[in-house]
Formats: C-alpha cells, structure tokens, sequence
C-alpha cells in the first residue's frame, strides 16, 4: 500500500470506486472516464508502478490473475461474444498516467487498429 497512490486507496476502499469483480489479490472497477461504452480497470492489490515490476515467477502469476480477472469481468459485463480489448500502458512512451500497475478492459464498440 503506498498512501499517495490513488489505485493503492481504490483497492482498500478509502476512495470509493464502483467495483465490479474481485480476486484473491486483484480488484476490477469502472474507469471514472469511460473511452468505450464498458471500461474497466483492473489492478492488483499489491502495489506495482508498472507492469516493467512484474517480474520473475511472482509477477507472472501477478499478470496472470489480473488478465483472468479481466475475461471474467468481461464475461460478467456481456462481452464474451462481440469481444474486447485489454491494453495495458507501461511507462512514459506507453501513455502510462496512473502509476499503479493496470489492464484496461475495453468493451462495447468496434476497435480499431493501429491504437494511437
Ligand atoms: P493510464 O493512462 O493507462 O495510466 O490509465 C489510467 C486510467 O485511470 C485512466 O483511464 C483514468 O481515467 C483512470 N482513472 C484515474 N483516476 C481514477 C479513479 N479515481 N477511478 C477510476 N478510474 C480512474
């Protein structure tokens, strides 16, 4: 838990965000400024600035919790069948702005390719 990390207080409930799906060690809520009709982030609990610290056999079991809890939140949200994308920004040339590791889970409309 590092205090100044708004993700961090998100994941403890100090700052109240609308969850919708739990792990054992990860949390999925809506993002406060949706870019698709369903955007959801999901985030470990531990607290990681990127996904550049997840390494090692602890931070691929880290990923692979959060990008499970992504399909599940997915399923749950309808989306399983027309599909989603999840995108995960690291560091600076990554767009990265919130420096708490997190899978955006993106739903709802038609994506398109390359992103930006
Ligand atoms: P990124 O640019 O990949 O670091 O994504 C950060 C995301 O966090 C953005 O999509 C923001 O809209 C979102 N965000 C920032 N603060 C909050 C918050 N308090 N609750 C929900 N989403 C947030």
């Amino acid at each position: 838990m590092t205090l100044d990390c708004i993700f961090c207080r998100i994941a403890t409930g100090d700052i109240p965000a609308q969850i919708v799906g739990r792990s054992d060690h990860a949390v999925a809520f809506r993002d406060l400024s949706p870019q698709a009709p369903t955007h959801i982030l999901v985030i470990p609990i531990r607290h990681l600035a990127s996904a550049a610290e997840a390494t090692g056999p602890a931070g691929g079991e880290l990923l692979g919790e959060v990008m499970a809890l992504g399909v599940e939140v997915a399923a749950t949200l309808g989306l399983a069948e027309s599909g989603y994308r999840f995108v995960m920004n690291t560091g600076r040339e990554g767009g990265q702005t919130v420096h708490h590791l997190h899978l955006h889970v993106l739903g709802g409309r038609q994506m398109r390719w390359p992103p930006g």
